[in-house]
């Protein structure tokens, strides 16, 4: 309920009381001059009302609600080791927030399944956990950038840049073709011994249209086991089996400080996310604390 008192300065036995229950409205002893003074703090409390429901449509719904987070138009650049939960942050970002994603890897696995030109150039770098050639995959990245900018979403990047010569060619491309998009760098922080347990337990799923990622630390994830979400055959990445592990992370360690440093030198704040130990939820938490 809300009360309102307007009391004028000559005669205080004019006293005109305003009382709203619900959509009722309760006016006495109303003047003229009192009308519309009573008008005007109705609207005002109505616009408060209105930006208060509006603040509140821009925090994330704590059940996991899928909703819209209303902000400036950002690219987001993941940066972290191979495992350290990249794709994992950026599909819940996806699902809760209505953002675009898009994972250099699992475009290059999809060229390489469907047997394109690109797919067969660049097979047998992911299979021996080695980088594709710059070039190619600046191109691949300009090409959705520029055919998604359109929807004025927030995006993710999730594995680009993965070079010097990539953040570089990244910055380009956003002071080129979509400078109205703001660029975030986001670090995901792990310890080594952590990733490794990761990317050794990593299983997913063999439909392509489900893709699921699991881990068999977790209840009924077994090898050869079934998917919880579709039922097809869970199976391990070729490039998560041991021997390739290794070379991954290598060539990830080579490039990480030049990159950091390549932004830095570029005016680029890095924000860094300590997700030692965290569940998937509890990071999610975390950067949407940052946003
Ligand atoms: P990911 O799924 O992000 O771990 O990437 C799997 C593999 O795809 C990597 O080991 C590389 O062979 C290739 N790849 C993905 N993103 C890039 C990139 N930005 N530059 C070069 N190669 C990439």
């Amino acid at each position: 309920m809300i009360l309102v008192l307007v009391v004028p300065e000559k005669n205080i036995k004019n006293v005109v009381a305003i009382k709203r229950k619900g959509n009722m409205l309760l006016i006495k002893n109303i003047s003229k001059i009192n009308m519309l003074i009573c008008l005007i703090l109705l609207t005002a409390l109505t616009s408060c009302k209105k930006n208060k429901d509006n603040e509140s449509k821009n925090k994330i719904d704590t059940k996991g609600n899928s909703m819209q987070k209303i902000q400036p138009k950002t690219i987001f650049s993941f940066f972290g080791a191979p495992g350290s939960g990249k794709g994992t942050l950026a599909e819940q970002a996806v699902e809760k927030f209505g953002f675009l994603s898009l994972s250099t890897g699992d475009l290059l696995r999809e060229n390489i399944s469907k047997g394109t030109q690109i797919g067969k150039k660049v097979k047998d770098f992911l299979d021996s956990g080695q980088l594709v050639p710059d070039e190619l995959v600046t191109d691949m990245v300009q090409n959705w950038l520029i055919e998604k900018k359109e929807t004025g979403k927030s995006i993710i990047l999730d594995g680009f840049p993965r070079t010097k010569e990539q953040t570089q060619n990244l910055i380009d491309i956003i002071n080129e073709n979509l400078p109205e998009y703001k660029l975030r760098v986001i670090a995901l922080d792990i310890p080594e011994e952590e990733i490794l347990a990761r990317l050794t337990g990593r299983r997913i799923c063999s439909n392509k249209e489900c893709k699921a990622v699991f881990n068999i630390s977790e209840p009924g994830i077994k090898d050869g086991g079934k998917c919880p979400k579709c039922g097809g055959t869970l199976i391990i990445r070729q490039d998560d089996k041991p021997e390739v592990i290794k070379d991954r992370f290598d060539v990830y360690k080579k490039n990480e400080t030049e990159i950091l440093d390549f932004y830095k030198s570029a005016g680029k704040n890095i924000e860094t996310l300590d997700i030692s130990k965290l569940n998937k939820e509890e990071v999610f938490d975390k950067f949407n604390n940052i946003l």
